[in-house]
């Protein structure tokens, strides 16, 4: 304990030196004492301080401060000092080298980070910021190094995140694929084109109905805008060939006409010609017959010429009859030619009608089609602007049926949409309307429909859904409905009323499904 007092071990030591030294010499002991006492103390603190820089310094930082305990006299602790100082210097070289590397490591990893894209603006501000400040020590730079270390974790953390982005973005893109599926599915829906094109974009349609790749999508949208365009050329061309020989017809005809006008006209002159020879040859015999001077001879003579005048004029009159039945049969022919054209022309008027209905009927349901509904519901608007009656709008969706799809096949989900179709038609009063609006979504028009009448119409609806008796390879199938309805009011227009109706059987959607939700 003592030994720790420079005051006691300076007054203990005193007292011994003063008996057998002088003063010179004592005081001199003393003060030598006193410096190797702090001498110690300061090598202790180094030791101290040294420790830890790497394991052969400590070892020899350990032996000497052993040895420094134990001994009075530091001289022969000298070298080993020596050896400690030397690697010490060593180690504070190979400090500085490591310092370096981590300075350069600092600002290598700093650049990486700013190249990193889609980083945060923030992020790095405050990457440039650091990066700018000098580091002029060893704790600074470790304070760097720290913070750089928290902005890489800011930055991975993002980058975690960002997958999930990346998976919305996808799911977006989805989601407009197979918005892109449905329409054109639509869209063929309202086609019913003839012949293999209509056939193969029936195909096309049943494909449309599966989960497809986005290029597959983009194939068959290609793919049937051909079809399409072929279908509109072959149209138009039918109907130019059918126009071109309409018009042949009718020149031939109007060619006939005028050369049955012609036989007509030189009929007329030659049988003018026949009167006024008649008349001749009549006149003749007159005059001849009443001569007062006339002998039998001449007047035999006389008559024998006016005989074989009529005799010539009989020919030609039944050549010209010959020629007038002709000319009958070619005006009969002519009619019957003009007959032909109008045949012609009433059937490609009756196509014309076929086509413009078929533009309007949804070929799969026979129920109204999308641009049916646009008209008509123009038209009701119309009316209950003018009347006010109360005027409904419904959506029907089918509930799951993506599913009937997949357990039972695409034919059987054409099969149970018919029958659903005609069932919602067959609640519906003469002045209501019904037409298929998408896929499986079919849109009621209920004008003048009062609560009780609507209500109980869309009850029907949803219980005659419920209720069908829809059997498939011998298993039962339970289809439900989930409606959307909504009354025309204020300044409504058909859109506005649309978009509720939409939004209430999103609703109904939402509730469970199977209900009617009024919005
Ligand atoms: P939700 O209850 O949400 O309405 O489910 P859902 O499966 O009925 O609805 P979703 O709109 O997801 O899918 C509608 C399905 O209807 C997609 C398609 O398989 C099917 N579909 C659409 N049009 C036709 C079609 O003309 N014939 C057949 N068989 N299925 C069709
Ligand atoms: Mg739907
Ligand atoms: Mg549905």
């Amino acid at each position: 304990m003592n030994k720790s007092n420079p005051q006691l071990v300076t007054a203990g030591t005193a007292s011994a030196v003063q008996e057998d030294t002088p003063y010179a010499y004592r005081d001199l002991a003393l003060k030598s004492r006193r410096e190797i006492h702090i001498l110690k103390r300061l090598v202790t603190r180094f030791v101290a301080t040294c420790t830890g820089k790497s394991s052969l310094l400590d070892k020899k930082l350990a032996e000497f401060r052993e040895l420094l305990h134990v001994t009075q006299d530091v001289s022969p602790l000298i070298p080993r000092l020596a050896i400690i100082e030397r690697m010490v210097g060593q180690h504070d070289m190979t400090q500085k080298k490591v310092e370096s590397h981590l300075s350069a490591q600092f600002h290598a990893s700093g650049e990486t980070l700013k190249r990193v894209p889609g980083l945060p603006a923030q992020l790095k501000r405050d990457l440039r910021d650091l990066l700018s400040q000098p580091a002029d020590d060893q704790t600074t730079r470790t304070q760097q190094l720290v913070k750089l270390l928290q902005l890489y974790e800011r930055a991975v953390t993002l980058q975690a995140v960002r997958p999930s982005a990346r998976h919305s973005e996808t799911t977006l893109e989805q989601d407009q694929i197979r918005r892109v599926a449905d329409e054109l599915q639509n869209l063929i829906t309202e086609l019913d084109l003839d012949g293999e094109a209509g056939q193969r974009l029936l195909d096309i349609r049943q494909q449309l109905l599966e989960a497809l790749s986005p290029a597959t999508i983009i194939a068959l949208t290609l793919e049937s805008l051909k079809l399409i365009l072929e279908a509109t050329h072959a149209e138009r061309r039918a109907s130019q060939a059918f126009l071109a020989q309409v018009n042949d017809n009718l020149i031939a005809i109007s060619q006939q006409n005028t050369r049955a006008y012609d036989h007509a006209h030189s009929l007329r002159q030659d049988h003018q010609r026949i009167d006024t020879l008649l008349g001749g040859t009549i006149a003749n015999i007159e005059r001849d017959l009443s001569a007062p001077s006339a002998d039998a001879t001449a007047l035999s003579r006389s008559l024998a010429h006016a005989l074989a005048d009529l005799k010539a004029l009989a020919d030609e009159n039944e050549a010209l009859k010959n020629r007038e039945q002709s000319l009958v049969e070619q005006l009969a022919h002519n009619q019957n030619q003009l007959n032909a054209v109008a045949e012609q022309t009433m059937d490609q008027r009756r196509r014309l009608g076929d086509q413009e209905r078929k533009l309007l009927l949804d070929p799969l349901t026979r129920v109204y089609n999308r641009a049916a509904l646009h008209d008509r519901l123009e038209h009701e608007y119309r009316l209950w602007r003018k009347y006010q009656h109360d005027f409904c709008l419904a959506v029907i969706d089918i509930d799951h049926f993506k599913e009937v799809n997949v357990q039972f096949g695409h034919l059987v989900g054409d099969k149970a949409l018919k029958i659903i179709a005609r069932s919602i038609y067959q609640c519906l009063r003469d002045t209501d309307f019904i037409a298929r609006f998408g896929g499986e979504e079919f849109v009621v028009l209920l004008p003048d429909a009062d609560e009780t009448t609507r209500t109980d119409i869309l009850a029907n609806v949803s219980h005659t859904i419920r209720q069908l008796p829809l059997k498939f390879k011998n298993q039962r199938v339970s289809i439900t409905a989930s409606i959307g309805a909504t009354l025309f009011s204020g300044s409504d227009t058909p859109t506005h009323v649309l978009e509720r109706a939409d939004q209430a059987l999103y609703q109904a959607k939402n509730a469970g499904r199977n209900q009617i939700i009024w919005c």
